[in-house]
């Protein structure tokens, strides 16, 4: 490659190498660090951030990315100098669009809106918190407008956390499978409940650890390349392919918290660890979008981790850890880590309830950005939704508004990703097992290769090439939609109710 791609390719390796850096003080904060290292880790991480920030955003790298165009001018869209390029410039034209005094104006606002937010939700108050989220959704607006869109200011707040989508698109979508998704609770509700009690007893969180490791390892989570460690908020990070770290939270008293985290995470670890080695050092190194990335947890988690083809083999071995299992049968256990409750927290929901937490979220928020909806207003519209949506109100503020961390931080917009991984999980994975059958039938063996073998094929080698709409048409031949997702709950949740 020619002088002037080198020279873009030198620069944006810098901004990438504080941008791990920053990742490594991170991952060292959650699980490490004594509490009182807060403020000067604080300051460490924001001068990383300045660092960066400045370096990507002179006019001297605006000068590299052109010269490097004219350059390799003609190179293939899916050739690594034209990828990085694209995604450069993508990237340059995001961060350049926001003025530094409004950066700083949202930092030091979500910093107080968190404390606000969090006060609030403790004392389950809604009215405290409505004077920031009024300011926030302000600068929500204001940027927005700064970022640029075509029809819905919601799409230049959804672009952030997914390349191109769009405030129709996914209105399509969720409109498309929220009646399917009403009725299949509905159903649910109707037939007798399942008894799970047996997840909820004493579990030795040392031998949950012992046993979630074993699992992860089998799935083929690389841990010459990986670690685990323990953390308040399970997540996944990357310093480079080679360096895939996750974190999970133990619960002593029920067994599905930290497994199905561990499934999680992995399945997030993975995508990245599948990363091309010559992507790796530089910033096409990481998932497409939030929403693939989420495909691949997702689909780690539950397609695989609650299947009763991974269980046969699992099972067994699981008893040998807890013997207070033993006697419980593979259609019993099945069921039980397939239970749908209604519940009125996101992060509790199962897989048939979880979407319609999001579409609640997407209406307003999409109500808010464009103005239809006064933030004064949010408790009264989360609640009246909930109901029609759930058949029951959240008893108080803490349970229903101020549930979620996101808008005291500024996340608007990200809620979406959350729904659309969901739906993305089942159609990669049909397309999996068109191409290879017997995939369900090794997971009863303990063989998970041609599985993973596909991803990385198909999804992980291109990091950051594509957009989530891109990879989707080149592996499925279609958009994101929701039929494949919801004929996967429909079978599910018929063999587990009986419906
Ligand atoms: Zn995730």
């Amino acid at each position: 490659m020619g002088e002037k791609y080198q020279a873009l390719r030198q620069r944006l390796e810098t901004v990438h190498n504080l941008n791990m850096a920053g990742g490594v003080l991170n991952w060292d904060r959650e699980t490490a660090m004594p509490p009182k290292g807060d403020g000067a880790r604080a300051r460490q991480l924001a001068t990383l951030a300045r660092l960066s920030h400045e370096i990507f955003t002179s006019q001297e790298t605006a000068r590299l990315i052109e010269d490097a165009r004219s350059e390799i001018n003609g190179a293939a869209y899916e050739s690594n100098e034209a990828s990085l390029i694209r995604v450069a410039q993508r990237d340059y034209d995001q961060l350049t669009r926001l003025p530094t005094e409004f950066v700083a104006e949202l930092t030091r606002i979500t910093a107080l809106a968190h404390n606000v937010w969090a006060e609030a939700r403790a004392t389950s108050n809604f009215v405290t918190f409505q004077p920031m989220l009024e300011q926030i959704m302000d600068l929500m607006v204001e940027g927005a407008s700064c970022l640029g869109y075509k029809e819905h200011p919601y799409d230049a707040l959804l672009n952030q956390y997914d390349e191109g989508m769009t405030t129709s698109l996914v209105r399509t979508i969720f409109e498309a499978h929220r009646p399917a998704l009403v009725d299949l609770i509905a159903a649910v509700r109707a037939a007798p409940q399942v008894d799970d009690s047996f997840l909820h007893q004493d579990f030795d969180i040392e031998k949950q650890r012992q046993f979630g490791l074993k699992m992860t390892e089998a799935f083929g989570y690389d841990y010459q390349r990986g670690i685990q460690e323990v953390s308040v908020h399970p997540f996944c990070t990357h310093f480079s392919s080679n360096d895939v770290r996750i974190t999970t939270r133990f619960d002593p008293k029920f067994i599905g918290s930290a497994l199905f985290g561990f499934f999680h995470e992995t399945g997030h670890a993975m995508y990245e660890q599948g990363i091309a080695q010559d992507l790796d050092d530089n910033i096409l190194a990481g998932g497409t979008s939030l929403s693939v990335h989420e495909s691949q947890s997702r689909m780690w988690e539950n397609i695989v981790g609650r299947s009763k083809e991974y269980w046969s083999w699992a099972l067994p071995q699981l008893q040998e850890y807890f013997p207070q299992l033993k006697g419980i049968g593979l259609d019993e256990f099945h069921r039980a880590i397939n239970t749908v409750r209604n519940s009125f927290i996101r992060v509790e929901a199962d897989e048939a309830t979880y979407n319609l937490h999001i579409i609640l979220r997407f209406e307003i928020e999409q109500e808010l950005v464009a103005g239809k909806l006064a933030p004064k207003d949010v408790r009264d519209a989360w609640n009246s939704r909930f109901e029609q949506f759930f058949g029951m109100t959240p008893p108080n503020d803490a349970q229903g508004v101020l549930q979620d961390v996101h808008w005291s931080a500024g996340l608007v917009g990200y809620f979406p990703t959350y729904a659309l991984g969901n739906l993305l999980s089942v159609q990669y994975y049909n397309q999996a097992l068109k191409a290879h059958p017997n995939i369900p039938n090794e997971f009863a063996q303990g063989k998970f290769d041609t599985l993973l073998g596909w991803l990385n094929t198909n999804i992980h080698q291109y990091g950051r090439k594509y957009t989530t709409e891109e990879l989707t048409q080149r592996v499925t031949g279609e958009t994101i939609q929701s039929n494949a997702y919801m004929t996967y709950l429909k079978d599910k949740y018929t063999e587990v109710y009986g419906l």
